[in-house]
């Protein structure tokens, strides 16, 4: 940890504040997440976001994917609103009505995602941005330049190395550092993954230390874009979403731990966060 960061953050201790719903509540009330993703061969990332959103609390769930991941979709999690899309233009209208969308789970980096990402970046709607969604980013050739205030970009060590032009373990050597740069050069919330979660935005730094190395497997972060959306969805802001979203799904982790690690899969996470969301 570098110098002088240390200080600027500030250790997370847990808990998520929703308010308790009214007897009268209506879906509206809680937002509707848009997910985008799902290129072909990637189709069960955007699914696995889709499906935290709705077990987060999201008044409703759409999906954007490719058409070939419609049924699945619907087979597995039928109040998931699952569109097929081809084109950037097809994906317009769909961003007319959402409160957050969460870009980039499966996106996969060929011109579908691109013209998903360019399309979608862009939208009124608050952003969690995720995956090759960044990988496309750090290309420089869609969003070039684009910072918002109303976005969380979640890289792992890796996405957060392209993002930055440097190597993974350069990140590792000064997590805080490499968070706080990503939030300068993106501004909005930046959410480093791995052990001992870094959250950066403008006045400073969070750690979050839930979870545990069983959650080293495919899926887990786009479980976690899912969460985040879902949470922001609800009327979190950006910044408690991340911090919350990034405890509920560390504890969930831990719980399901109790099982035993290896083998532990994302969606095994999606009973237990429900539980702990309350
Ligand atoms: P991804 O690499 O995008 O699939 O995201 C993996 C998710 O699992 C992130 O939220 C990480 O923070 C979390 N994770 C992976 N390994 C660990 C670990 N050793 N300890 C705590 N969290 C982890
Ligand atoms: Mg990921």
């Amino acid at each position: 940890v570098r110098e002088g960061l240390e200080p600027l953050a500030h250790q997370y201790g847990g808990g998520v504040h929703l308010a308790p719903r009214p007897a009268d509540a209506h879906k509206n009330l809680y937002g509707t997440v848009l997910v985008v993703g799902g290129d072909s061969g990637y189709g069960g990332a955007a699914m696995i976001a889709a499906e935290a959103s709705a077990r987060t609390g999201a008044g409703l769930v759409r999906l954007a994917t490719r058409p070939e991941h419609v049924n699945a979709t619907l087979a597995r999690v039928p109040e998931v609103m699952a569109s097929g899309v081809v084109s950037g233009q097809e994906l317009e209208p769909l961003l007319e009505a959402p409160s957050v969308i969460a870009l980039g789970p499966g996106l996969g980096q060929r011109p579908w995602g691109e013209q998903m990402l360019a399309r979608a970046g862009r939208a009124q709607a608050p952003l969690v941005v995720d995956a090759d969604a960044l990988n496309i980013l750090a290309g420089g050739r869609v969003l070039a330049g684009v910072r918002r205030d109303d976005w969380v970009l979640t890289p792992h060590p890796g996405e957060a190395a392209r993002l930055l032009g440097c190597s993974s373990a350069e990140i590792g050597r000064d997590r805080l550092g490499a968070a706080k740069a990503l939030q300068e050069k993106f501004s909005g919330v930046v959410l480093l993954k791995g052990y001992g979660t870094v959250i950066a935005h403008k006045r400073g730094c969070e750690i979050v230390r839930a979870g545990n190395p069983g959650m080293a497997s495919g899926g887990m972060g786009d479980l976690l874009t899912g969460i985040i959306a879902g949470l922001m969805a609800q009327g979190l802001s950006p910044l408690e979403a991340a911090y919350q979203g990034a405890w509920v799904h560390g504890e969930a982790a831990d719980r399901v731990a109790a099982q035993g690690m290896r083998g532990m899969l994302a969606t095994d996470l999606l009973p237990v966060v429900r539980e702990i969301i309350g």
